[in-house]
């Protein structure tokens, strides 16, 4: 019986590092390697594999990651059924929210990756790259956008985080918890998530956006200069439900003038607040001096969303459409 067709693009990570002459782990496998080191992908799907980068997730670059949902679309209208992309993990809860935006239509996109490098003890990387393909050639993944799966956990793009920098179990989807398990080889959703609005991949790669901590204490001259070093939009991650200290909130309300500033928190999860606080830096009085919130997303995935927005030069207006369906 003839299987689905699946692209698997390998972009580096911890999946494909092997002991290098630096002393450390470093990539190396590309990903015909890496199906070849699980046999059992045979009898899940007909597999196209291509490793267009061999990088540490850190050094992948939004560009990149546009470059990868270009060729997953160009593979999806050739037939392919589904797409894993495997990359290093300390970046995958952006590129796989970045694709979920990207990539049109009900084909799925996986993400994978591994916390233990291909030749450690009790590597994860077959078992995560096995339960990829099967999702990923599923029914059951249709129309939830880009997934990621790690140690047999499903969670969606939009709510996933790494949370540990070595457990396997590292990842979590602390809002909802994940949307299903694959167990006995098979995947399980247990519950679904809707699509949210696919932004073109034609439009090009969003600029790059600055994502601010605020901390106790904080005076804020670093958001002074933003908009004067080039930046088209800003991100900041206020405290608790989005808040600032108050000498800060008249410098946002100033920055928030010349271009579109998100307001995200600095809490592990939850959503931005918009009318609960009433004192100065507080939620209300940042959304009054121009401040978007971001809703439930994280400061990492606000400022590709807002990248993405930014593309055509947007206005406060379209980042508050943007950020919308995430409240
Ligand atoms: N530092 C590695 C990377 O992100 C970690 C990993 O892949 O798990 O490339």
């Amino acid at each position: 019986m003839a299987h689905p067709r699946l692209l698997i693009l390998s972009l580096g990570g911890t999946i494909t590092m092997v002991p290098s002459e630096s002393g450390g782990i470093a990539p190396t496998l590309g990903a015909e390697e890496l199906v070849a080191s699980v046999p059992a992908l045979a009898k899940v799907a007909d597999i196209e594999a291509h490793s267009p980068f061999r990088l540490p997730s850190p050094s992948i670059s939004i560009e990149n990651i546009v470059e990868v949902a270009g060729t997953i679309e160009r593979a999806f209208a050739d037939g392919a059924a589904g797409a894993v992309v495997i990359q290093g993990t300390d970046t995958i809860e952006e590129s796989a929210f970045l694709l979920d935006l990207l990539v049109g239509g009900d084909k799925p996109v996986v993400m994978t990756g591994a916390m233990r490098g291909a030749q450690a003890p009790g590597a994860d990387g077959p078992a995560n790259l096995l339960s990829a393909a099967s999702l990923a050639v599923s029914e059951e993944a249709r129309g939830l956008g880009t997934l990621v799966v790690m140690n047999y956990d499903i969670h969606a793009a939009r709510f996933v985080q790494k949370s540990h920098t070595t457990l396997p179990s590292a990842f979590q989807s602390p809002l909802v918890g994940p949307l299903g398990v694959v167990a006995e080889g098979r995947p399980r959703l247990y519950t679904r998530v809707s699509r949210l609005p696919v932004w073109p991949v034609a439009d090009g790669a969003p600029p790059p956006i600055p994502l601010i901590k605020i901390a106790m204490g904080y005076e804020g001259r670093l958001l002074r200069a933003l908009p004067d070093l080039g930046y088209p939009g800003l991100v900041v991650e206020g405290m608790g439900a989005g808040h600032v200290p108050a000498d800060v909130a008249p410098i946002l309300g100033e920055v928030a003038q010349r271009i579109p500033v998100a307001l995200a928190s600095r809490s592990m999860t939850g959503p931005v607040f918009t009318n609960t606080y009433g004192y100065p830096g507080g939620e209300i009085d940042l959304i009054q001096r121009g401040l978007v919130p971001t809703g439930y997303l994280s400061g990492l995935k606000a400022r590709l969303l807002l990248g993405l927005c930014l593309r055509k030069g947007a206005t406060a207006d379209a980042a508050r459409r943007a950020f919308a369906p995430y409240q």
